[in-house]
């Protein structure tokens, strides 16, 4: 059983889609390590980088700084070789002759010869008193550059006179100096050619320049440092004149350099996309003119040379690390967030109501923990959720199914009938009797131990293949599948059984009574709720009747639409004059004299004809409708009394009430109402009340009959014998008098059992100081019996039928029951005569 997640709405119609939220919570998790990973990196990186940065300025430095030594060296060595070279020259004996003659072409040819030999660039020969006579490299130097000749002819003053006064103090009868010259830097000595005295001076100069440079580079170590030469003019612009550096960057150096000229600490200049780490010294040795400069440049590019495959390996590892890792992020990522995911996934099962798979429990921590909290709060929502929908469907006190499930239940039935064919079925509902008098003098918990015993009974006894279930408060519900009609005989047989034995509840035997109404399927409905009601209805009529049990009838059913239609009717009818009452004489047996008439309401409808209560007193109190009509039979009742009394018709007349009737608590004080505008006494009413009336709701009833009581009012109890109370229970109601069911009296003379039964409850009666009334008294026979036994009042059609207002005074006045005849003495007493005869 997997949920499908794609239906996984919730009750708020919001959709949630709990997979994207952990998924996120996965790619998160990759993200943060991802993202840390990175750092660590590029912060392991950085470090390198600048780790070997700083080896590179420091070999930088220690490169310049050596570089600048051999500088110094070098200087100073070429200083003495030329120093050396002029020395001989000088003490040359040929040359000074030609000096002393002042032979040029000699001069010029053992000057040059001198250049050769001792690798000088540039010899200038002055007179003593420094005025250049001849200067070997002017004149190709100049026509080189296309320069003006400044001392190739002779006759220009030599522009260092220091240098030959300096020569003249020294010792050793030499100067030595950088000199800038014609825009070459040299390293220059001034010595005196003497014969013995000094006769001219001859400088000789050593350029300071490519080869000299690319000399320097070449001693350099692994990484050769770039020199350059240059000097500054009086506006700081620079002037290269020899350099390692290609062409474009010596240009750019100019540039650089001109733009800002550098300290003698070490310096990074840009040339070419190309970063040097820069050193600035003027050439060492004392300097004539501008000032000259070495410029020891250290390519930082080509000190990274050799690294920059260890940082491409550097490269490489950290993106094969990076990649490597981000996989293994992602799988564990994957695999912590794969528990989450099994809950969430539980979690929606539990929200589309699926409890059965449980979270596998596989880790120890705390996702474990949480996995066994889940499945257990799966267990108990399952538990609470099974517990609710069994409340939801049974009754708590009995554990039978209740109303809700015997409606599905039936309905199932129903629909397995269409489909099988089945041919039956029944449904029955039994209402335990006196219910909630058992509720009140015995408690509610003996009532619901009533209902536990009488459910189990129930279950036990009636048969296999019935549904019992617990409808309403003192009501079981039965559905019975059967064939032929005889077996659902048997079943209302077991039922009934159940109910002729007196059940024990808390150490007391108490006799339980039910009614049962039963509708059939299909004759009585063809679904649940229309069998159901029709059962009820079946109930109540058994109930009316009396009866133990009733089938439906739909003649007798208040609910049949027609019917219902009629409740209208009856309104109007009301309003309209349609009732009347008729009046039955109640005759004193003793005196065989009318002293009472029983008000008997009567419906001529206009369409239907006339009506006799039975069809429409059921229907009106099932409807609502008996307190307009009970009001209207007051009312009356209690006018014709009063019109009697006028007439000087001297009897009570007897009303019926309604269970409806009992619960309405304003009854006596409209009845008193109406007797005060009639003035009619109270004990000239007599009410009658069944039995069954009373015990429908006895609390109230008690308060309305106390009431009618205190008015004065006589209180009779109809029916009697048809009810389940004893006779002892009635004596305790506030009643006067109990009124011997017709059925009971009509066979009276012919059936002995019901002698019996009439003759003890007469006796009962009187014992327990009621009058006794027998209604239905149909021949002689009965009247001369019921006299025997002192039965005080009788009525029934032997004597007379319910008679209208006129027929009624006609038989009052002229029948051997009239009260004026016997008056008169005319006549004996006719039910001792008649019993007699
Ligand atoms: P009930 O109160 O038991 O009234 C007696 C019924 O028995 C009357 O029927 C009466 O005509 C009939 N009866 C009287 N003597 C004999 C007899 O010797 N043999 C036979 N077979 N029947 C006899 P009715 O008038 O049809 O009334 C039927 C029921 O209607 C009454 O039964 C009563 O329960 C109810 N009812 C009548 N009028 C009223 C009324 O104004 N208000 C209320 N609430 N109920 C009424
Ligand atoms: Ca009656
Ligand atoms: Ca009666």
């Amino acid at each position: 059983m997997t949920g499908d997640r794609s239906k996984s709405v919730g009750w708020t119609g919001y959709t949630w889609e709990p997979n994207a939220v952990f998924k996120s919570f996965q790619t998160r998790l990759v993200l943060f390590f991802v993202a840390l990973f990175a750092v660590v990196e590029v912060v392991t990186f950085l470090a390198v980088q600048n780790g070997i940065r700083i080896t590179i300025d420091q070999q930088a430095q220690d490169q310049l700084l050596k570089t600048r030594g051999i500088l110094e060296r070098q200087i100073a060595a070429t200083t003495d070789d030329l120093a050396q070279g002029t020395a001989i020259l000088a003490t040359d004996f040929g040359f000074r002759q030609a000096v002393a003659t002042a032979d040029h072409s000699t001069i010029t040819s053992a000057l040059d010869n001198l250049a050769t030999r001792i690798k000088a660039d540039r010899i200038i020969l002055m007179s003593v008193d420094g005025i250049v006579t001849t200067d070997t490299g002017a004149a190709a130097d100049a026509a080189a550059r296309g320069d003006i000749v400044t001392l190739g002819k002779a006759n220009a003053p030599f522009p260092f006179a220091a240098m030959t006064e300096a020569a003249a103090q020294a010792k050793d009868d030499r100067a030595a100096s950088i000199a800038v010259l014609d825009g070459r830097i040299y390293q220059l000595v001034v010595v005196p050619i003497l014969a013995p005295v000094p006769i001219a001076w001859i400088a000789i100069g050593l350029e300071i320049g490519n080869s000299f440079a690319a000399d320097m580079r070449s001693r350099g170590s692994t990484v050769p440092v770039d020199v350059t030469f240059g000097f500054a003019d009086d506006k700081g612009k620079w002037t290269l004149t020899a350099s390692t550096l290609a062409d474009t960057r010596r240009g750019a150096l100019a540039v650089a350099l001109s733009a800002h000229t550098p300290a003698s600490t070490p310096e990074t200049i840009t040339l070419g996309g190309d970063d040097y780490v820069t050193v600035m010294a003027p050439i060492p040795g004392p300097q004539q003119g501008s000032k000259a400069y070495a410029i020891l440049q250290y390519s930082l590019n080509l000190a990274l040379a050799p690294y920059r495959s260890l940082r491409l390996q550097l490269y490489a590892l950290a993106t094969a690390v990076f990649l490597a890792s981000l996989a293994v992020v992602a799988l564990i990522a994957r695999s912590v967030t794969k528990p989450i995911r099994r809950l969430d996934a539980a979690a929606q099962r539990i929200q589309i109501g699926q409890y059965t798979e449980k979270v596998p429990v596989l880790q120890a921590d705390e996702i474990g923990r949480l996995s066994r909290t889940f499945n257990q709060m799966m267990e108990g929502i399952a538990e609470r959720e099974d517990k609710i929908a069994f409340q939801a469907r049974h009754d708590m006190v009995t554990g039978l199914p209740n109303r809700v499930a015997f409606e599905v239940h039936v309905a199932t039935l129903l629909a397995e009938h269409t489909t099988t064919g089945q041919p039956r079925c029944s449904i029955m509902l039994l209402q335990i009797g006196r219910f909630s008098e058992i509720n009140n003098t015995l408690g509610h918990n003996i009532g619901d131990e009533l209902m536990r015993k009488l459910s189990q009974i129930l279950k036990d006894r009636v048969r296999v293949g019935t549904f019992v279930a617990r409808h309403a408060g003192n009501m079981f519900a039965i559905s019975l599948a059967h064939e032929d009609e005889a077996v659902e005989a048997v079943v209302i047989e077991r039922i009934l059984a159940i109910f002729g034995e007196p059940v024990e509840l808390d150490g007391v035997n108490v006799d339980v009574t039910a009614s049962v109404g039963v509708a059939r399927y299909p004759d009585h409905g063809l679904n649940a709720r229309t069998l159901l009601q029709h059962a009820d209805s079946a109930m109540y009529v058994a109930k009316k009747k009396g009866l133990t049990y009733a089938i439906y009838d739909a003649e007798l059913d208040p609910h049949r639409p027609e019917r219902l239609s009629m409740m209208g009717e009856l309104r109007q009818g009301l309003e309209r004059g349609q009732f009347q009452l008729y009046f039955q004489p109640k005759v004193d047996i003793a005196s065989g004299m009318i002293t009472a008439a029983e008000a008997l309401i009567r419906w001529v409808h206009p369409i239907r004809g006339f009506m006799a209560p039975d069809h429409f007193i059921p229907l009106a109190e099932q409807t609502g409708n008996i307190g307009r009509l009970t009001a209207w039979v007051l009312d009356s009742a209690v006018k014709q009394s009063r019109l009697w009394s006028d007439k000087g018709i001297d009897v009570k007349i007897a009303i019926n009430l309604s269970a409806r009737d009992l619960m309405n608590r304003h009854l006596p004080d409209t009845l008193a109402a109406h007797l005060a505008d009639y003035g009619v006494r109270h004990d000239r009413l007599i009410l009658e009340i069944t039995e069954s009336a009373i015990m429908e709701d006895p609390v109230n009833a008690l308060g309305v009959l106390n009431a009618f009581h205190a008015m004065g009012v006589t209180l009779s109890i109809d029916d009697y014998g048809t009810g389940y109370s004893s006779l002892a229970y009635l004596k305790s109601l506030p009643v006067h008098e109990i009124k011997v069911d017709k059925s009971f009296v009509m066979k009276l003379a012919s059936n002995p059992g019901d002698e019996i039964l009439v003759r003890s409850t007469i006796e009962l009666g009187h014992n327990l100081g009621l009058r006794v009334t027998a209604e239905g008294i149909e021949d002689a026979a009965s009247l001369a019996i019921l006299d025997r036994y002192g039965c005080e009042t009788g009525q029934g059609y032997y004597i007379s039928k319910p008679l209208a207002v006129a027929a009624f005074e006609a038989f009052y006045a002229d029948s051997q029951w009239s009260p004026k005849r016997n008056r008169r003495g005319d006549l004996e007493r006719p039910s001792t005569a008649a019993a007699g005869g």
